[in-house]
């Protein structure tokens, strides 16, 4: 564990810029939106809570070129790698999710690893909590334990910092005159943050009821028949903006465009959501109506992927909520799941 000072925290990202594109949060209203830094580093925000968008971004572009003339090895992206500040411990889970499709599946993706490669995660400690949040209903501490590159618990007058790659190891080592040793009386302070995040969180989950993932075996399968989903999915306006900004959710369309000069292959983020996502050749849809949709985004994240990845596709960010223009709650949601409670 080593110490950065604040002052030299911000020599360390300009030194960054030179082989990155360093974004970090700001904040802009009540939420925080990942900025590219250049020479303005003062605004930036290293604790507190998530961004507003999910970190998969840096990673499966919204809108990306995947073929060119069908030739699938085109040259991409010659800009430099991202570094990403501030990235928290509800994303970094999300990667466990998108890794499984994208990396480590019948079809390596090799955009997305070239960008697992080469990106730089450093992320950081939550120093609080928002009402949204409730993470450690689904095991996820409020401070990163692994999937960095480098992690920074902030306190007062600068970071300690951990690195948790051999990426993280060797930026740290070819700046190590802007690092010192860490103070042991920081650690004692570092966990009092920590501490006070959890409570905020825990108190998060009690005041909403939030059941926790050890209870969750079963859920779908117990209620797929249930009304549940007519009843919940009765305010959704189909806007898909529930799966766009879920670390975990990974769907995408490939489609071909042709101008003048070329054909091309693109490749953008889908939502199960809506409506002619599942249509097939013919007109048929298998989940045609809304209900059934919302039934099979729990049930991808709930039943799905902890069959086949040992994990919930749940990160507990609490995005979903703070995104959806219906008001549709996943805690609530999860709640009447576990209680099978049939009335709304
Ligand atoms: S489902 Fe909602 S709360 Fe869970 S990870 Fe996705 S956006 Fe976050
Ligand atoms: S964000 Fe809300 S309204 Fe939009 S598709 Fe998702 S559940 Fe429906």
């Amino acid at each position: 564990m080593a110490y950065i000072t604040s002052k030299n925290f911000e020599r360390f990202l300009e030194a960054l810029n030179k082989d990155y594109q360093v974004f970090a949060p700001v904040k802009k209203g009540e939420q925080r939106f990942y900025k590219r830094l250049d020479a303005d580093f003062g605004d930036i925000l290293v604790g507190e809570v998530r961004a507003f968008e999910p970190v998969k971004a840096f990673f499966t572009r919204a809108r990306e070129e995947v073929a060119d003339g069908f030739k699938p090895d085109i040259p991409h992206a010659a800009d430099k790698p991202f570094a990403i500040v501030g990235v928290k411990s509800c994303d970094l889970k999300g990667f466990k999710i998108q890794d499984h499709v994208f990396k480590n599946h019948d079809y390596a993706d090799p955009f997305y690893i070239k960008n697992r490669e080469e990106n730089l995660i450093i992320s950081a400690d939550c120093t609080c909590a928002i009402e949204t949040c409730f993470c450690l209903a689904l095991g996820v501490d409020p401070y990163p334990t692994e999937g960095f590159d480098i992690n920074l618990s902030e306190i007062d007058e600068g970071y300690l910092l951990e690195t948790g790659s051999k990426k993280g190891k060797a930026v740290i080592e070819k700046y190590s005159s802007l690092f010192q040793e860490t103070n042991e009386r920081f650690i004692p302070r570092r966990d009092k943050v920590r501490k006070k995040v959890v409570q905020e969180v825990e108190k998060n989950i009690k005041e909403n009821e939030v059941p926790d993932e050890k209870i969750f075996d079963g859920i779908i399968e117990k209620n797929f028949e249930s009304r549940i989903w007519e009843e919940e999915a009765e305010t959704c306006v189909e806007c898909g903006a529930c799966t766009v900004i879920c670390p975990t959710c990974h769907c995408f369309f490939l489609y071909d465009q042709k101008d003048e000069k070329k054909m091309a292959r693109f490749r953008t983020w889908d939502s199960c959501m809506i409506k002619d996502y599942a249509r097939v050749a013919g007109g048929e849809n298998p989940r045609a109506k809304l209900w059934m949709r919302l039934r099979n985004r729990f049930d991808k994240k709930f039943d799905f992927f902890p069959k086949v990845a040992d994990v919930y596709a749940c990160t507990g960010c609490g995005r979903c909520i703070s995104a959806c223009p219906a008001k549709i709650d996943i805690r609530k949601v999860l709640k009447r799941l576990v209680k099978g409670d049939e009335k709304a």
